[in-house]
């Protein structure tokens, strides 16, 4: 069947790298008319099974990861799940090739023609509602004067930054003692000017390292909404972040993106027709719509929160809850470690918002 992928970002190019694996689909990846220029970022995710492709494209890894709070740091630990980070561009091009060696076709959108036999799937971005949480970033690889990073450890998140505009933290990524990514990076409501962002990098570099930059690398910016989303056009089937893919309170996407194809790739193996589904369990939604319900409306409890979160799990436990794999033991685990008030607080303001909607 002719398969059409509208857009040529991660998840149709995850998927068009896969198309031996579909032998009853003639894929096509489509450039979207309206589609912004791509740019190049970093993409980072834990090493899961499935994901050797992503860890070939990988540019540096790390078995240890902290997370840092005024009060304390939590370094976890896992040799099986290292976290990974890659260049997006060259993740992009090795699946390219080995789609072209498939021999899907990329073509644009004014050459797309569609039958009543074909079938198109939409990756392009979900549709944020107007007041949604976001995931607001800005990260610059840097060099610095001296020597101070521990190259061992990456910093998932550390909250020794201004809290003032919402939860706010620093992701560092040390590839060398003087090279790193690092990110200032909030959960609110609102993208802020870019001089915030980048005054909190070098603040932050001079109070904790006593460094300052002395090369910009390279710069990226995202914003990732968070919570519920809706499909892009809602005629057409979606892919993707497009096709709930985002982690409603973390915004990691690449592991699930992966979930997503390979149990649609697993359900047409079996004579099922080709469909990508949200692929987080209702339970996972649930408790992430509360965490971001305590966010939104405490965001001073953050840091508490992701601090007793981190010292209460190994490594592996760690992953396994962000990367979607936790069992109910393991989720019981992460409530246990939660401050009990902002979430007794959390669940009720959540339930109220919910029957409001209802009532509307
Ligand atoms: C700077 C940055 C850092 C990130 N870091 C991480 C990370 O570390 N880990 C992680 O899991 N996720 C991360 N993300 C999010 C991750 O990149 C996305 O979730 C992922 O790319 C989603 O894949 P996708 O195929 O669904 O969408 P995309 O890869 O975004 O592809 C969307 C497609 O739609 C097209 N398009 C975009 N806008 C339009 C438009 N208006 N009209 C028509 N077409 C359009 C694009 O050209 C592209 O072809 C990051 C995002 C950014 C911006």
């Amino acid at each position: 069947m002719k398969t059409h992928i509208l857009g040529d970002g991660i998840a149709a190019m995850m998927l068009a790298s896969r198309s031996g694996e579909l032998p009853e689909h003639e894929i096509s990846i489509v450039s979207p008319e309206e589609a912004p220029m791509s740019k190049d970022h970093m993409l980072g995710f834990w090493n899961m099974n499935g994901l050797e492709m992503a860890v070939e494209s990988s540019r540096a890894s790390w078995s240890k990861w902290a997370i840092i709070t005024n009060t304390g740091k939590s370094v976890m630990h896992s040799d099986k799940h290292p976290y990974h980070i890659m260049h997006k561009a060259n993740y992009i091009q090795n699946c390219r090739d080995k789609a072209t060696q498939e021999g899907v076709e990329f073509i644009e959108e004014k050459s797309m023609t569609t039958t009543e036999s074909s079938q198109t799937f939409d990756s392009r971005p979900p549709r944020a509602s107007e007041n949604a949480m976001l995931q607001h970033f800005l990260g610059q690889e840097v060099e610095v004067d001296k020597p101070v990073f521990d190259s061992s450890t990456a910093i998932l998140m550390d909250f020794r930054v201004d809290q003032s505009e919402g939860m706010h933290f620093i992701y560092l990524l040390p590839y060398s003692p003087t090279q790193a990514l690092v990110e200032s990076t909030l959960f609110s409501t609102t993208v802020l000017d870019r001089e915030y962002y980048v005054n909190t990098i070098n603040d932050y570099l001079a109070d904790h390292y006593g460094a300052s930059v002395h090369n910009i690398i390279h710069e990226e910016q995202g914003v990732i909404p968070m919570g519920t989303l809706s499909p892009h056009d809602e005629n057409i089937p979606g892919l993707g972040a497009n096709a709930g893919a985002i982690r409603p309170a973390s915004g990691y996407t690449f592991v699930f993106i992966h979930q997503q194809i390979q149990r649609a790739i697993q359900a047409s193996k079996q004579g099922k027709p080709l469909r990508f589904k949200r692929p987080h369990k209702a339970i996972d939604v649930w408790m992430d719509a509360v965490l971001l319900t305590v966010l939104r409306s405490w965001p001073q409890q953050g840091p508490k929160l992701f601090g007793r979160m981190a010292s209460s799990l190994s490594g592996d436990e760690f992953v396994r809850f962000m990367s979607g794999q936790a069992n109910w033991r393991l989720r019981l685990k992460v409530i246990m470690a939660m401050p009990k008030l902002p979430f007794i607080k959390g669940v009720s303001k959540h339930i109220f918002q919910r029957s409001e909607k209802v009532v509307a």
